[in-house]
Parts: structure tokens; sequence; C-alpha cells
């Protein structure tokens, strides 16, 4: 195993690290790269918990050699992945705002969707065009049509855009015509759609299933990696759990949690993880506060009339508003980012 310590680690917290582990007999290895001191361990007896270790002081990730996953690992003293769209970063310390409805509806609506969260502040266009839904007498979207409006919004905004690829047929059309690629939830662990976006030279958005733990989650990304496309952008949003206030139970402490353990940059949507318009502006701030690289949105100029989830769009006026408070939000993150050596 690898402790891999923080930049501004104080000498202090590196003996007191070195002292727990000689008083349970485990030999270390000091080691110092370019910006960061390792300490490495062998944990073969297993008597080393992981996560008691992220509680010292100083420790930035502890890192288990032995995890399943080889390319979506941390690995020390390297920089996390930034994906670059359109000169906009996803992964960096700026957060990246997708917003748009949940289903392309009509040309004049999408186009009309997204000067609405352009003029606002969002940077990515979403829309779905090819709908994964629940039930078959559900709206199942405007597939190439939808497709062809989507690009027309792009094209008259400038805004790049993102949707959902469900089918690996369907991966050389969508491909062609959009900057990020989404495999949503019901299709997590659809491997071969896994590693259809995997051979594509285009950003992959990887939404959690409602069900996956975090190495399941890993592993669906490890796929489409394992085949060569190395940008990959995780997405929590929201699991099945027992309560019943909201649609999902949006797992927001995944966030911190994937960071120790992988490269790969991690947004949040609150639409569907709460499924509740309501909700979606407070549990948006909480993901800012919880270091995720950015946000997914749905909003529609007019929700009540949305083909699918309603109840769970912002309209323009509220999108507003989120984005007005997000920014405050991204400063005081900007501030707390890189505590002095004596926080
Ligand atoms: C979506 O983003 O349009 C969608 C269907 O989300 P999920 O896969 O998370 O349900
Ligand atoms: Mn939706």
């Amino acid at each position: 195993m690898l402790i891999v310590m923080k930049k501004e680690v104080s000498s202090e917290q590196i003996e007191q690290l070195l002292s727990h582990f000689k008083k349970q007999r485990i030999e270390t290895h000091l080691m110092k790269t370019d910006n960061r001191v390792v300490i490495e361990f062998n944990n073969d007896k297993g008597n080393v918990d992981r996560k008691q270790l992220l509680v010292f002081a100083g420790v930035e990730k502890v890192i288990d050699l032995k995890e399943p996953f080889k390319l979506v690992n941390q690995k020390p003293a390297e920089e996390d992945t930034v994906i670059e769209v359109n000169n906009i970063s996803i992964g960096g310390e700026h957060p990246v705002i997708i917003a748009g409805p949940c289903s392309v509806e009509s040309e004049k609506q999408i186009i009309e969707t997204a000067w609405v969260v352009k003029e606002r502040g969002a940077h990515i266009l979403r829309g779905g065009a090819f709908k994964p839904r629940t039930s078959p007498y559900s709206f199942q979207g405007l597939r190439e049509k939808g497709l062809q409006y989507l690009y027309k919004a792009k094209q008259e905004t400038g805004l790049p855009i993102i949707t959902e690829v469900v089918d690996t047929e369907d991966v050389p059309y969508v491909e062609e015509h959009v900057d990020i690629l989404q495999i949503g939830s019901r299709n997590m662990q659809n491997y071969e759609l896994l590693k259809a976006v995997g051979l594509s030279n285009k950003p992959v958005l990887l939404k959690r299933s409602m069900s996956a733990k975090l190495t399941e989650f890993l592993l669906s990304a490890e796929y489409i990696m394992s085949k060569g496309n190395e940008e990959v952008i995780l997405c929590e949003r929201g699991i099945r759990t027992f309560a019943d206030h909201s649609r999902n139970t949006l797992d927001l402490s995944i966030v911190p949690a994937i960071k120790q353990v992988t490269h790969l940059p991690i947004i949040v949507d609150p639409s569907h993880g709460t499924g509740r318009s309501d909700l979606v502006e407070p549990m948006s701030m909480a993901a800012l506060a919880a270091g995720a690289h950015g946000l997914m949105i749905e909003v529609h100029p007019n929700p009540q009339k949305s083909f699918s989830d309603a109840n769970q769009a912002l309209n323009p006026q509220q999108f507003s508003h989120l984005i007005r408070k997000a920014q405050h939000f991204i400063e005081w993150r900007k501030a707390y980012a890189n505590p002095s050596p004596a926080y």
C-alpha cells in the first residue's frame, strides 16, 4: 500500500504516522518524489485498515496496489485528469455546469433551452435523444431527429453538447454529432456498450448505477479505459435506498471518497439524484462543497410541459438563482482548497 501525503505535510505529521506503524511492527519505506512524500508498506496480513489511515493529519490518499483497477486508480504524485472539451476543462479547479432538458422534444424547445442555459452561465448543453425509460409506454426520445436538433442548438449557441447513447449500434452515429457521450445509470454495467464507447475518441460521461458500489462504478470506468479511451467523467446521480422523500438518495460522500482512489473527474447530477426541483439547488451547493468537479442540471423553459422528468426540471429563473449561488460557493471553495500548513 502507498500513503500519499499532502503537498503541505509537516515533518511532525509524517513522524506521527511512522511511529504508528512502528508500534504495530509494520515496516515502512519513505519515498520523496518531486512534490510529495509517499510512505510504502506491506499489508500482506491485511492488518491495516485503509480508512483508519485517512484520518491521520497530512494524509491525502491511500492507494491499495492490489485494487482491481489499473487505469482508473490514482497514481502517486501524478496530477488528476483534466478533460478538455471545446476549451472547457472538466476536472480542474473550476466546476463545469452541464444543463438542458431531460429530453430533446422539438427543435424550438432545445434551441430555446440552449440560449436560456448559455446566457445564465452553463458550459455544456445536455438533452436526451435516445431515452432509456423505465416504462415502454413513456416517451422514448426523438432519436436521430433529436440528435439533429441538438446539433443545431450547438451550431446556433456554440455550446458543446452531450447526449446519452443506449445501444452499441448507435455509437458511430452519436459520436459523430456530439462532444461527450453519456452512459446512463441503467447501462453502467452494459459491458458491450462500455467497450464500444471505449473505442470512441469522444469523452464519456459515465453515470453510477442506482445500486453500484464504488468499486463496481470504477470497474465500469476501467472497462472504457481498457479499450483506449482515457477521457472518462464519472457522475453520481443518486442510488436506491428506503428513503421515499426523494426519487433517489444522492450519495454525495462518494465524491470525496472516489477522489481518493481515482484521478478521473467526478460530477454530480442533483436532478435525477433528488427528482424534485425544490431540492436541486441545495443539493447542488452540497455537491460543490463535497468537491464535485461539476454539476449536471435539468432545465426546461416550461417544466410542467416537459415530456419527461417534469418534477425535477428547473425553470429559467430557478436556474439563474442556482448559478448565482453556485458562484459564491465556488469562491468559498477556492479559498479553502489549499489550506496553509498550520491549518
Ligand atoms: C439522463 O441523464 O437523462 C438520465 C436518464 O439519467 P440516469 O441515467 O441517471 O437515470
Ligand atoms: Mn431525466
